[in-house]
């Protein structure tokens, strides 16, 4: 009888180990619904862009978005096969709807000049999709929630070259022990989704504006890239 009850209390902590509670008390079915919705994103290249810009969009009881004024998606070809991230939109972005329009975009249209590079020849996305109130960097929260979208908008484009400008994009893509001093100019290869571009950070433009003697670093990592790009035949 004993060895009866001791049984029936094992075959119930193993069915209640198999149950999981997190999803049961967390408010995680909007979550699970819209991965579902990316998941299931097809259809031509332009289609799947349009509707994970619709899968933003409908991101709902967001900070950033309620101050927002704009939703920021990206620049640039759709067919390059070298994108960038930053971190998120600034205030003139957020006005314009487009990423890096204001003075550090000014700076990285330079930098991009310099390599024979223009906006016609990348793609250019963010972190987040909406501007951080008075330009904070995007909490950990923050950057957490925008992420899938960022791994599926990385897969859609799939490049085969990726640039992380500065810390926010280094430590979302690649991880939170990085730092951006150390890590860039290295180049690695990881898959993100189902892309597996070779990935190289370096420093942010507006990090830049603030510390120029540090562009002579950002211009060995440039050179890294065109070397890149020379090599991969893009
Ligand atoms: N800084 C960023 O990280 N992204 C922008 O789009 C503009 C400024």
């Amino acid at each position: 009888m004993k060895k009866n009850l001791n049984q029936k209390l094992i075959n119930l902590a193993e069915y209640h180990s198999l149950i999981n509670t997190d999803i049961l008390l967390s408010n995680s079915p909007i979550k699970r619904k819209l991965n579902t919705n990316l998941n299931s994103i097809s259809g031509s290249k332009v289609q799947k862009l349009k509707k994970l810009k619709d899968n933003i969009k409908s991101i709902k009881n967001c900070e950033l978005k309620k101050s927002a004024t704009n939703m920021v998606f990206a620049d640039g070809n759709i067919s390059a096969k070298i994108m960038l991230i930053g971190e998120g939109p600034g205030s003139n972005e957020d006005i314009k709807g487009l990423p890096f329009v204001g003075r550090a975009g000014k700076l990285l249209d330079k930098m991009l000049e310099s390599i024979k590079l223009n906006r016609s020849k990348v793609y250019i996305s963010n972190v987040v999709n909406y501007r951080p109130p008075s330009n904070r960097k995007p909490t950990e929260d923050e950057i957490k929630r925008y992420l899938p979208y960022l791994v599926k908008h990385i897969e859609i484009i799939n490049p085969k070259i990726l640039i992380l400008l500065g810390s926010t994009a280094l430590n979302a893509i690649i991880g939170n022990e990085e730092v951006i001093s150390k890590a860039r100019g290295k180049w690695t290869q990881k898959n993100i989704g189902e892309s597996m571009p070779w990935i190289i950070p370096t420093f942010h433009p507006a990090f830049l504006m603030r510390q120029p003697e540090q562009k002579k670093l950002a211009w060995v990592d440039l050179k890294l890239i065109r070397d890149k790009i020379k090599y991969l035949k893009i």
